[in-house]
């Protein structure tokens, strides 16, 4: 790559480009045009290595991975993009001179609304250490128009605003009209016999749609690797309308016109309606045979190996099942396209394909009505009604009379197509994220197929790019920790172990402490400018940030700070360590509890602040629409990582790395990969509470808890359940929550843990008392979270189940 060689050089580069696209004086330009014009120059500068990069990998056959996903959080690009080329001193330098702060640029792009959470992020971190361990590895997804939404909170309630993030355009996307691709849906598709007496299909009378890529490029950190996020966007063309026309007529065409546009508008349609079911069922179909068309096109273009060896070459990885439909659609172009035999395409088929699972959330496992299923996609209803077919007759020749066994591994069942086992079967390996969630899949979710296919089974216990949540999050503990122990960790994070050398170092936790006060600093002056609102930097901050949900049990953190406010109130003359309560994410708009908990947050929060005999002891406050941004300002900030949700509920969980890299404490149940953690850190640095995963499996398998026992036992959860309904928090009543924890009976143990939870508090209080102690704890927590960098999980998917290498670009 030709860099800027000096600030000089990019202030020339800078004008000219400015000039070209803006036609207007240097002066003149907005922040949002600088931003733009400097991603235009960055997409010059990697444009011969992008083209390098896919002539390299074609010109050596590199077996590629290709990762589906219906998310990629990516988050900013413009400043990882600079760090990743080494060139953010130039062009800080550039723009200062030109009379710009690059941090004033920075927040000009809006985070792309391609994700919701944490399945969406993974992928993004996924792409991004592919792309610096020089792995031949693309992400697939389409390009929304409109992200999740915009949160505001109004009156302690959540508000949903559109998030129209391309309003302004996109500059690090590229159309390529030229790789357009068509999608078919509807029709009636039947299998007829063959002059030589094969059968084949037919498939008539179907609705075509354009399928237009729009790629992303995914650039390697310090390497010339850049890999290609593909992101796919719905068009007809006029002919396609004509189509519909004769084939119908201008009531259909209507229909049509309006359908295609819905393809690739939302992230997320209403799934409370069938019509917005049916779309996301559209969605993932238009996604899968988009990007296998396109994948299989340049295999036999640049390839030109035969389809036979496909599986030698190409790894496709589902992230969840969101994308399981692969599974028939590759099928489909083996048997009509290519004219494969059954045997032989069901074979490359399940080589090929790879699937992680990410939930064990019963309400979670994707299903599908039979009815809409085949009406929307009949050739692929009849692949998938053939391998369920076979597979059946295959599961009762081995367990004759067993139909307990045939219905827990059945494809179609009820009615519906399961797509959890659509994926394992049609797959060659099989995936849990976290050590505790690979275990639950073999014990239960998925036992039937563990004792069948007990090989497929593994675990990739999640990471996240301590590029950005580290390096670009948080400069000023990456620079100290340069002084400490060298930077070769930026290009190897398990070197971050060596930080172990320097952790009982008095001159070396100091400065650690100040790096965290520093970061506190810029977190309140956000906060200041934000929501016109003080904290202070000495309070212990504690932040719980994720998406609400009742297991995730936001309700337990608040319930928590609502019981330590009466104790002040109760008792005026006690002191204790100053804390500050952050609390960050979205509730998915039908879901009424989570929108509660919003609001419960938010009036606690009120009625705290406002409380002058509390409020210089504890603050509390809900901040308005995490994204990944946001995030880069909290992390760093972090005293304590909440992470406490119900044992054997969150499958890993990334949050909790991110924290840990920043040197958070945990405070965290044993669930997903706090458990993990907690064995690398140690128990002497993290702090771990409440129920295990085997004792909530045994009270919902035999029962054994009641809450309104706790309700009755235990005078503080008493007093906090009336306060709920009694109009004692600002008038305000909970009814829907209440509900949940008593009436319906806690489903989440949030009263069963409550006292463990206190007591949780009480020792970090403790800890946070022994200054350097503390610091000590937050240094082993930096030094352990090498192991949790997805760099470390993309090299075991790369070795164990994708079987693909680096290749020098
Ligand atoms: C990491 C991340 C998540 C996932 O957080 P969890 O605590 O693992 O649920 C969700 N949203 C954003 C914006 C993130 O950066």
């Amino acid at each position: 790559m030709k860099k800027w060689q000096d600030k000089e050089e990019f202030k020339k580069i800078f004008t000219e480009k400015a000039h070209v696209l803006w036609e207007k004086e240097l002066r003149d330009l907005t922040l949002n045009e600088v931003y733009q014009t400097i991603a235009y120059m960055i997409r010059d500068l990697v444009s011969e290595d992008w083209i390098r990069t896919n002539e390299v990998y074609a010109e050596q056959k590199a077996k590629q991975v290709y990762y589906f996903s219906i998310e990629f959080l990516l988050g900013r690009l413009l400043q990882s993009n600079l760090i990743g080329i080494g060139l953010e001193d130039i062009c800080r330098q550039g723009l200062e001179d030109l009379g710009w702060k690059l941090e004033d640029v920075v927040p000009q792009e809006r985070d792309p609304g391609l994700g919701n959470g944490g399945l969406g992020r993974l992928a993004a971190c996924f792409i991004d250490s592919l792309a610096a361990l020089q792995l031949p590895g693309h992400g697939c997804s389409i390009r929304y128009q409109y992200g999740l939404f915009n949160q505001r909170i109004v009156d302690g309630q959540q508000v949903e605003l559109p998030d129209n993030w391309l309003v302004n355009g996109y500059p690090w996307e590229v159309k390529r009209v030229d790789k357009a691709v068509n999608v078919r849906f509807g029709g009636n598709a039947y299998m007829r016999p063959t002059e030589d007496g094969e059968l084949e299909c037919v498939h008539e009378n179907y609705s075509s749609v354009r399928a237009v890529p729009y790629d992303v490029p995914v650039i390697g950190y310090h390497n010339d690797t850049v890999n290609t996020l593909r992101l796919w966007r719905a068009e007809y063309s006029r002919e396609d309308l004509y189509r519909e026309l004769t084939l119908g007529d201008r009531h259909r065409a209507f229909r049509y016109k309006n359908n295609v546009q819905l393809i690739s508008r939302f992230l997320y349609p209403e799934d409370s309606t069938e019509d917005g079911r049916r779309l996301r069922l559209m969605q993932e179909y238009f996604m899968v045979s988009a990007g296998l068309q396109s994948i299989v096109r340049h295999y036999k273009r640049k390839y030109k190996e035969s389809m036979y060896k496909f599986d030698q070459y190409i790894a496709i990885h589902i992230n969840d099942t969101h994308p399981a439909l692969v599974v028939p659609e590759l099928m489909r172009i083996l048997l009509d396209e290519e004219g494969m035999a059954w045997e032989d395409a069901w074979d490359i088929t399940c080589r090929t394909v790879a699937y992680t699972n990410h939930t064990i959330l019963p309400e979670a496992m994707e299903k599908w009505s039979i009815p809409m299923f085949q009406s929307l996609l009949p050739r692929i209803y009849l692949i998938v009604e053939e391998i369920n077919n076979r597979w059946l007759k295959e599961v009762r020749r081995l367990y004759p009379g067993d139909e307990n066994k045939a219905r827990s591994v059945a494809i179609l069942w009820d009615g519906q197509v399961h797509m959890a086992h659509l994926s394992v079967l049609g797959s060659h390996s099989v995936n849990g994220v976290a050590e505790i969630h690979s275990q639950i899949l073999k014990d239960s979710t998925l036992h039937q197929f563990y004792t069948i296919f007990p090989n497929r089974f593994s675990n990739k216990t999640n990471g996240v790019t301590h590029r950005r949540w580290l390096i670009e999050a948080n400069p000023q503990l990456s620079d100290l920790i340069d002084e400490a122990i060298g930077d070769e960790w930026r290009l190897e994070p398990s070197k971050l172990i060596r930080l172990k050398t320097v952790s009982s170092d008095s001159a070396f936790l100091d400065k650690l402490a100040k790096v965290k006060k520093a970061r506190k600093e810029i977190l309140a002056d956000y906060i200041k400018k934000e929501y016109d609102t003080n904290i202070a930097v000495d309070s212990i901050f504690d932040i719980q940030i994720k998406r609400i949900h009742l297991y995730k049990r936001q309700l337990l953190n608040i319930l928590g700070i609502l019981h330590l406010y009466y104790t002040l109130k109760a008792n005026p003359d006690l002191r204790v360590r100053p804390h500050t309560f952050l609390f960050g994410g979205k509730a998915a708009s039908g879901y009424g509890e989570a929108k509660q908990t919003i609001k419960l947050i938010n009036v606690v929060a009120n009625m705290i602040n406002r409380d002058k005999q509390v409020n210089k002891q504890l603050k509390v406050l809900f901040l308005e629409n995490y994204n990944v941004s946001l995030g880069q300002l909290l992390f760093p900030a972090a005293d304590v990582s909440e992470q406490i949700s119900t044992a054997g509920k969150e499958a890993s969980g990334t949050g909790n790395m991110k924290f840990m890299m920043n040197g958070a404490i945990t405070l965290g149940t044993m669930d997903g990969a706090n458990v993990e953690i907690c064995r690398e850190v140690g128990m002497e640095h993290c702090v771990i509470f409440g129920l295990r995963a085997e004792e909530v499996m045994n009270y919902y398998m035999h029962g054994g808890y009641s809450s309104w026992n706790m309700y009755s036992s235990d005078p503080r959860i008493r007093q906090l359940m009336n306060s709920l309904v009694d109009g004692s928090i600002n008038g305000e009543h909970f009814g829907m929550l209440y509900e949940s924890l008593l009436d319906r009976n806690d489903e989440f143990f949030v009263l069963k843990d409550f006292a463990a939870y206190c007591e949780a508090h009480t020792e970090i209080s403790r800890r946070y008392a022994n200054q350097k102690q503390w610091f000590h704890s937050s240094a082993i927590n930096i030094a352990h979270s090498g192991y949790f960098s997805s760099d470390r999980t993309i090299q075991q998917y790369a070795s164990d189940i994708w079987r693909i290498k680096p290749v020098k670009v």
